[in-house]
């Protein structure tokens, strides 16, 4: 029916294509819940990633909107390819349409830990905005909360990119990062610093009044008004200046009057894995399961470095 027109209207979120790496693509066992159908290596596999994405999409919902969502129409197709070595990363595509969304699918990779505890939550928040907003979302303030729900190591190991750029001058204006509707061809500084940002602005004001933020900008299309409203800060500019003393100090807690006045922020991702604590705890133990995580790329440092050597 008309498909031209229905074209048209669409807009597409393809948010990273996932690589599929040959030799690793071994999907063979199915399990469907009540919201997705997984694809994984094993069975028990399957069920566990389905599991754990029924559970992050009550949660996560809980979260940041304050209620589950109600059950999709159709199920959210995921594939995963499940390897020790194989870099964490995943892309969720979904369809807007006159205000609906459909059409999703998920594709996730990453070590059986990585893809539990950092990339299912990443992508189960993206159909959770998707349901929420059922429009795109400027693409820092979708990456970086995606991201304030990943393990402490994924999100440590963004805070250290974020200084890299800086000091490199990758880093993005504010004005500039906040008219984005699309991925920027240097797209890495677009997540460090779109998560170091939606981390600053959920420490002082809870998940639910960043949803209200971001909802009241997109309906406005008026991004300092909705700022000046939800954090008390006037423009763009100041709120670059303000973030960016912020890092400098080394992105202290808010102070306790203003942490004590915003709902308490669960650590999704040590909640469902009992995992261990952040970075700033390290101990034995967990010494060395973070190096081993910093030596496995991302998708999204695979997908620069592809991006790299294309420019050169
Ligand atoms: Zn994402």
């Amino acid at each position: 029916m008309q498909f031209r027109k229905l074209k048209k209207r669409i807009l597409l979120l393809g948010v990273i294509a996932a690589l599929c790496l040959p030799g690793n693509c071994l999907l063979a066992a199915g399990y469907r819940t009540a919201n997705f159908i997984v694809e994984a290596p094993h069975p028990q596999l399957a069920q566990k990633i389905g599991d754990a994405a029924e559970q992050y999409r009550h949660d996560l919902a809980i979260e940041w909107l304050g209620e589950p969502l109600p059950r999709w129409s159709q199920p959210c197709p995921i594939t995963a390819e499940v390897a020790p070595t194989l870099g964490a990363g995943g892309a969720t595509s979904f369809v807007f349409d006159r205000g609906e969304v459909f059409n999703w699918t998920m594709t996730i990779q990453g070590s059986e830990e990585r893809i539990l505890d950092s990339v299912l939550p990443h992508e189960v928040t993206h159909t959770i905005f998707a349901s929420h907003f059922r429009q795109p979302l400027p693409r820092w303030a979708d990456e970086g909360a995606c991201t304030t729900v990943e393990h402490p190591v994924e999100r440590a190991r963004q805070h250290r990119l974020l200084i890299e750029f800086l000091r490199t001058g990758r880093g993005i204006s504010f004005p500039d990062m906040f008219a984005m509707k699309e991925y920027p061809a240097d797209v890495l500084p677009l997540y460090s610093q779109g998560y170091s940002l939606a981390r600053y602005l959920i420490e002082r004001g809870g998940r639910q009044r960043y949803i209200d933020f971001v909802g009241n900008g997109l309906a406005s299309s008026n991004w300092p008004r909705s700022l000046s409203q939800h954090y008390g800060i006037h423009d763009i500019s100041k709120l670059q200046n303000i973030w960016l003393e912020w890092v400098k100090r080394g992105c202290p807690a808010p102070p306790a009057s203003v942490a004590a006045a915003i709902p308490q922020i669960q650590n999704i991702a040590q909640t469902t894995r009992g995992q261990s604590p952040d970075v700033t705890n390290i101990n034995g133990p967990t010494r060395n399961r973070i190096s081993a995580t910093a030596a496995r790329q991302s998708i999204y440092v695979q997908r620069a470095k592809r991006t790299q050597r294309k420019a050169e």
